[in-house]
Order: C-alpha cells, then structure tokens, then sequence
C-alpha cells in the first residue's frame, strides 16, 4: 500500500479564504477582527512563529498587533499589557507565544488573557471547555488536525486512535477532540513501555513527541492514517516530523508529510479562533441592541 498524501497547504489555503470573507463580513459590520501577540525574550524559532502569524492575519483580514518584551522583564509589565488588551474591543484575540523565559510564571499570565479572548485555548476556563467537549476555542494545533481529517473524510468514531505525545499544548488536546467525536483513545509518552504494542492497533494514529525518527514501519497498523505532527531539525538542516516518512507511506493508507502537513493548519485554525471570537462579539452586540 502506498498512503495518499495530505497536502495541509491545500486545505490551509482554502480555509483562509473562507476565513477572508468572514472577516471582511466582520470589517463591514464594523467589527474588523484583531490579534494581539505578545512575545518575551528573542527565541529564534519564536520569531519566525510571531512573524508568519502577523503575516497570516494580514493576509486574510484581521488587524495584528505584536507587543515585545526583553527576556528580563518584569512580568507584571506583561500583566499590565495583557489587561489593557482584555479592555480593547478592537482586540478578539490575545496570545503569549511561548516558549517565556524561565523566571516567567506562565499560568499566572495565561490565566490572566480573558477568557474570551483566549484564542490559544490554553486558559483553565477554556481548557475545562474542552474536558467537557463545549469550548469556543480550541488549541490550534489539534484543531488543525481534526480540520485535516474531517478535509480526508476520515471517520472517527468507534475507530481506535493512538496520540503519541501527551503535552497540553497539542497530545492532550488532541485526545480530548478525538474522544469527544467517539474514537476510543489511548495515550502514549516517554514513560509508556514497549510503544509499538500500543501504535499497531490504531486506526488513527498521531504522533506529537519531538523525536525524529520515532515511528518506523513495523509500529503501524496496514491501512492506518498517519498524522505526524512533530518538527524536528537535523544537524544537515532538514525538517523532519517524528515519523519515518519513506517507510510508514508504504503502509499507511493515508499521511501527513513534515513540512506542509500539520504546520499550515495551525496557524489557520488560530486565524479562525480569532474570526470566531469577533463573531461572537458582534452578535452579542446586536443581540444587545435589539
Ligand atoms: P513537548 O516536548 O511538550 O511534549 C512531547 C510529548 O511527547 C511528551 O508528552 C513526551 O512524554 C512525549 N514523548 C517524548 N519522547 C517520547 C517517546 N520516545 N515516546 C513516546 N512519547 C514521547 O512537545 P509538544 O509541544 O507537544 O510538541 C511535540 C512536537 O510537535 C514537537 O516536535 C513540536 O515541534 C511539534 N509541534 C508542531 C506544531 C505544528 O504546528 N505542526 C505545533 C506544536 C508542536
């Protein structure tokens, strides 16, 4: 068998183009929607993430700011920005781009974005949303791959998925989405023993640990869908995500490739929490007004 391969740039591009036209929707009625980044510290790979967001939102309508602070900051100068942005209504959406520098207490200022402008999800309120399967904001990267699959006709229910990566940023979430659709799911991570034992029974199986190379061929179910969500750099400068691409497409019926799988999603799905936010925000508005 060889997989077909999903191209993320393809359906990216295609729902930033629905994404333009919501927003420009919004911009008529008076509500352009608006991201505020904030970024601490000069993290190279951090840069190019602010960087291609800000990019992004130009490219579909959505008004960005970017708010930089040296690595040595106080935090609570971060705390006073985040709470003038939760007072903005020109801003729907608010991120801090991690990864802070050590000194910085990341749940205080994550819990201090307002809730409603939490377009990272990674709020508790939006993080308990998600536990319960009713949040407005879900965390971009497994919102991507959910997009991605839903793109393929990928059924999920009743199908056994395995998430390889259990951090709260993408494994977690990501377990949490495939089970509220009805997939059985199992969590590995670097303390499971004997991880193939676990990735040969998935159907669906997703793998976000950060470590190239992880998955090989004999680890994968025949006919599996595969969605690599990892980015690792090699010493020659190569990105390659955490799945031995060549072979697993020889067996897998369906797989992400790095890059241009998962990566393009992401920063899409964060568009579309902030589109979502300002729509919300309208129609409360007109719901006020009538
Ligand atoms: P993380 O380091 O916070 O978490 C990694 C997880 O993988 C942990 O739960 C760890 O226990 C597990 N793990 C590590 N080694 C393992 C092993 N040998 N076997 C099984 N599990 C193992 O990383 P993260 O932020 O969740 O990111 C994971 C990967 O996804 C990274 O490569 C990151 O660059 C990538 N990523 C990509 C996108 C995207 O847009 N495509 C977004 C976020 C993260």
């Amino acid at each position: 068998m060889t997989a077909k391969l999903v191209d993320g740039v393809a359906v990216a591009a295609k729902i930033r183009s629905e994404l333009k036209e919501r927003a420009s929707r919004l911009t008529a009625a008076g509500e352009q929607p608006g991201l505020a980044v904030i970024m601490v510290g000069n993290n190279a790979a951090s840069a190019v993430y602010v960087r291609n967001k800000i990019r992004a939102c130009h490219e579909v309508g959505i008004r960005s700011s970017r708010f930089d602070f040296p690595a040595d900051v106080d935090p609570a100068e971060v705390l006073t920005r985040i709470q003038a942005l939760n007072a903005d209504p020109a801003v729907h959406g608010i991120l801090v781009q991690l990864p802070l520098p050590p000194h910085f207490p990341i749940p205080l200022l994550l819990q201090a974005i307002s809730a409603e402008k939490d377009v990272d999800g990674f709020h508790l309120y939006n993080v308990g949303g998600l536990v319960i399967g009713d949040t407005v904001f879900p965390p971009c990267t497994p919102y991507g791959v959910v997009k991605l699959l839903e793109h393929e006709g990928v059924e999920i229910e009743g199908k056994n998925v395995v998430v390889v990566g259990a951090s709260n940023i993408v494994g977690k979430p990501m377990a949490l989405m495939l089970m509220q659709r009805e997939a059985t799911v199992c969590i590995c991570h670097a303390k499971t023993r004997d991880l193939a034992q676990f990735t040969i029974l998935a159907d669906i199986l997703v793998v976000a640990a950060g470590k190239p190379n992880l998955i090989v061929p004999q680890m994968v179910k025949t006919g599996a869908v595969v969605i690599d969500v990892g980015i690792n750099r090699l010493p020659d400068g190569k990105l390659v995500g955490d799945v031995d691409f060549a072979g697993v497409s020889q067996k897998a019926s369906l797989i992400t490739p790095v890059p241009g799988g998962v990566g393009p999603m992401t920063i899409t799905m964060l568009l579309a929490n902030t589109i979502g936010s300002a729509e919300r925000r309208l129609a409360g508005a007109n719901r006020s007004a009538a």
